[in-house]
């Protein structure tokens, strides 16, 4: 640790500060109006002037490196009236008001702390002010050209929204549109976080307060995984920051962790337990519902068996209330009937490299893709839904990183591609097996990796000489020199990382697709390194736990098969686990159908809008005799078919752990009380389990409790005590309390051994265009709306996106003589809707994309029946 001299007195500091945070760690505060930590110092407002020994002129501390023996003045009372006149020079056009009003402001502080607040002499001018947007309020009269929004727009966001205007004294900060609402902005409040002054505020600020308590949490939102620090005031969520020291968004949110909080107190919010009789709720105590659920749970199995009952875990709650959901299930319920939203987007994945290398997940970090030559994203729209991971591929892309993109639209990302392939969707395997070939024809793989840590090579290079780029072109419609310099560039720009999304695994060979994905990074050597590896982007916020803590019909606790942990859950649960194979959600719903299945208790989960083919759906649920519903809203799928309602808490109102995307377990903390009688998920399974007479193995006096069971189970967990998690989490595995977390898996060998090439043949999808339906439509979300729109539907994003649109290239729509807006019908061969088209340049000529986040479009009633042949996850 390096020791500076400062005003006369030594100090030791902490490595890797800069002299601003130096100067900070030892009490003295420098006003530093231009500099934020997350941008490239530009030293521009001179207010951190420091002098130091040997140098003629006084510098800025900002751009001032730190040397071991640095000896400097910062508090000399020359350099003290030099930052009071630079302050001046700010403060003839400033208003007055605006320091009273918000008077912790960096500007603020300065300005008050050297007695400056008399000459403020500045008026607020309403022509400066802008509140076209929902979420960020815009006062231009409280600009003093820092730049620092435009800079982080740029630099942190990969946006260009912020442009400066005019010259001298008109000099002016604006948006790229007329408006704030109508210019490019995304959202992200990156430039409101960064403001000195409040020239650019949260409105729920302006309207509620500044937050008099902040708390640390987990986005409830996306697989990303963003820390934020939540503000509250008055028992209400008043703002959300980014944390600067947060290992994934490193200071940064995107518009649904940064602003789509306000969910939690929407008015149809339910908080009171209901029952449903002769088609109509009412409402009822805790007591009278836990007990109507377990005595017609107990009924049913009485009289059909355990196996008639399924449950369905949530990517919404916590691992600790997955864990206990697919205990209750075993244990008490007694059946391995348990699944959760993982089967409907990355079960392939997960399949896919478990059965490969041996371990179901990511294998690297985020913070790879800082240290990637080259990035493939495939069938993944990260901007859109992982937008900090987007924007930290935007940023490497910048800095150099050579970046493939292959999805049938031209995503945002493919505009900063070196390669993009819009290949037919779900032509996935002719692609890759086309990409292996090239690889392989010409002399690209690595032959040390190949040889020391892959099998079947030999039958591999035989099955892949038939996948000529020439044939992959004609079924992927790109040309084969696309594919072939893809190739390339994967190959040669080592490291090379890979992330996919859902239109790899949603497809009737997802699985196998993933698997062909996997070659390309075991032929070119692409793993156990820094900026390699196959991450599946992983969509809802905890799902990657909720398949890992259990909920998965044939894995328990730590994704170990039944059959390895059988002994190992045993001795812990003081239980037999069933032996007979459970059902996945799929199935569930063919069993249903079959009348085999009679009951279902699903926890955060909006089944009905979220499963395909809503025709099939509603007959599956429609024949249940029991639906007991978990949620925070009157879901589609309570509104359809619920019998009893019980009313969970939002992640803002419990305590808890996440796993993101990178396997990274982060802490989820209280701030709120719960609403009304709503309560934690982990506290209603064991009050139903209570309720069917089963005390032991369900009373825990909190989280943390059923956290340490759950280490006390899986030797991954076992290092991750609640304190070591506390910031920044720890990621998995961790097997004891003084290892580090695993970053990077595979590092020196595969828990396989050598790890399998696949020969995989190419089957189409039985959902082809013809004359009757010329249009192939593919889905997916939006940057604004989450999913089902349980959460962000009921927050201000609903402006910012207030419907499902679908997409039509500009040729289509003309033909079809159709306008931006227009609503159509849209049919297929399993249902119809009705939405507003977007004409959209985007998208090839004979194709259609539309999201699927409200109920009024009901999407899912035109997607089919189609499964994945290995674990059945629908095409969508
Ligand atoms: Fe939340 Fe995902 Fe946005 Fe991060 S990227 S703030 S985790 S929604």
């Amino acid at each position: 640790m390096p020791q500076i001299i400062v005003d006369g007195q030594a100090h030791t500091v902490a490595d890797g500060l800069s002299l601003v945070q130096a100067l900070h760690s030892i009490g003295i505060e420098l006003p530093t109006l231009c500099h934020d930590e997350r941008l490239k110092p530009t030293a521009v407002c001179r207010l951190c002037l420091v002098r130091v020994k040997g140098s003629a002129h006084a510098v800025p501390a900002c751009a001032t490196p730190i040397t071991d023996g640095l000896e400097l003045e910062a508090r000399a009372p020359d350099l003290e009236e030099a930052r009071r006149g630079s302050l001046r020079l700010l403060a003839w056009r400033y208003p007055p008001d605006a320091v009273a009003a918000f008077p912790d402001k960096p500007f603020h502080n300065a300005i008050q702390e050297r007695g400056l607040v008399e000459e403020l002499r500045g008026a607020s001018n309403p022509e400066l002010v802008d509140r076209s947007h929902p979420y960020i309020a815009v006062d231009m009269t409280r600009c003093i050209d820092c730049h620092r929004c435009v800079r982080i727009c740029e630099d942190l966001q990969g946006q260009f929204v912020w442009h400066t205007l005019g010259r001298g004294m008109d000099t002016r900060i604006r948006p790229d549109g007329p408006t704030l609402r109508d210019s490019s902005c995304v959202s992200c409040g990156a430039c409101v976080d960064t403001c000195p002054t409040g020239a650019l505020e949260d409105t729920s600020v302006l309207a509620l307060g500044t937050p008099t308590n902040w708390t640390r949490t987990t986005c409830p939102y996306c697989g990303t995984g963003c820390e934020m620090s939540v503000g509250t005031r008055d028992g209400r969520i008043v703002a959300v920051k980014a944390v600067m020291d947060a290992p994934v968004s490193k200071g940064h949110l995107c518009v649904k962790g940064r602003y789509a909080f306000e969910f939690v107190r929407a008015d149809d919010r339910i908080t009171t337990p209901m029952i449903r009789t002769d088609g109509n709720w009412r409402l009822v105590t805790w007591e009278e519902a836990l007990q109507f659920s377990a005595e017609r749970l107990q009924q049913l199995i009485a009289r059909h068996g355990a196996d008639c009952i399924g449950v369905l875990g949530s990517a919404r709650a916590t691992n600790e209330e997955n864990y206990l959901t697919q205990k209750f299930t075993r244990v008490v319920l007694r059946t391995n009937n348990v699944d959760c939203c993982a089967r409907v987007c990355h079960t392939p994945s997960s399949t896919a490299l478990k059965s490969i290398v041996g371990a179901g997940f990511s294998t690297n970090s985020f913070d790879d893709i800082e240290a990637a030559a080259t990035i493939l994203v495939c069938g993944a729209n990260p901007t859109e839904n992982h937008p900090i991971v987007g924007a930290r591929i935007k940023q490497a892309a910048r800095r150099g990183a050579a970046l493939i993109v292959v999805d049938p639209r031209a995503i945002e990302l493919a505009s900063s591609a070196d390669c993009h392939l819009a290949i037919r969707p779900g032509t996935n395997i002719p692609l890759f097996n086309a990409m292996a070939h090239t690889i392989l024809a010409e002399g690209l793989c690595d032959r040390d990796f190949v040889g020391a840590r892959v099998a079947e090579f030999d039958e591999f290079a035989r099955f892949i000489d038939a996948w000529t780029p020439r044939r992959a072109a004609r079924l992927c419609g790109v040309a084969a020199d696309e594919i072939r310099r893809a190739a390339r560039l994967y190959a040669t720009g080592r490291p090379a990382m890979m992330f996919h999304g859902l239109g790899m695994t949603e497809h009737v060979q997802g699985t196998e697709g993933v698997m062909v994905l996997v070659n390309l990074a075991l032929l070119t050597g692409n793993f156990g390194k820094p900026g390699t590896g196959v991450n599946p982007l992983r969509g809802q916020n905890n799902v990657q736990g909720a398949a890992h803590m259990g909920c998965e019909p044939k894995l328990l606790p730590g994704s170990i098969s039944i059959d390895a942990g059988r002994t190992g859950f045993e001795k812990l649960w003081q239980q037999q686990i069933p032996q007979a194979h459970g059902l996945h959600q799929l199935e569930m719903m063919d069993a249903a159908q079959a009348g085999r299945l009679k009951g279902l208790w699903t926890i955060g989960y909006d089944l009905f809008l979220s499963n395909p083919n809503a025709a099939e759906t509603a007959r599956a649920l429609g024949a249940l005799e029991l639906v007991v519903v978990q949620d925070l809203f009157m879901t589609e799928t309570a509104r359809g078919f619920g019998s009893v309602f019980l009313p969970a808490c939002s992640s803002f109102e419990k305590d808890g752990t996440f796993m993101n995307a990178e396997r990274r377990i982060q802490r989820v903390r209280k701030m709120l009380e719960p609403a009304g009688d709503s309560r934690p998920d982990w506290e209603i399974i064991s009050g139903l389990a209570r309720a069917m007479d089963r005390h032991d193995g369900f009373q825990f006096n909190g989280p943390e409790a059923i956290w340490n069971e759950i280490r006390a189970g899986c030797e991954g967990a076992r290092g991750m005590t609640y304190a070591r998690l506390d910031r920044a989490g720890l990621q998995w595995p961790c097997p004891s309390e003084d290892h580090p977390g695993t970053p990077i898996l595979h590092r020196d060998a595969f828990p396989v051994g050598r790890a399998r090439l696949q020969t995989i043949d190419y089957a189409a999808s039985p959902e082809q265009t013809g004359t009757e339906y010329p249009f192939l439509l593919t889905t997916g979300r939006s940057l604004y709306q989450f999913n089902a729109g349980t959460m962000s539907g009921r927050t201000l994003n609903s402006e910012l996106r207030p419907a499902d649109l679908l997409d039509i290239a500009p040729a289509d729509a003309a033909r079809l003589n159709l306008q931006d807006g227009q609503v159509v019908r849209l049919v297929s061969r399993f249902g119809s809707t009705t939405l507003p088209v977007h004409i959209d340049c985007a998208i090839r000529t004979g194709q259609l994309f539309a999201t699927f986040h409200t109920a009024k479009s009901f999407l899912n009633r035109v997607t089919g029946p189609h499964r994945d042949g290995v674990v059945g996850t629908p095409e969508y």
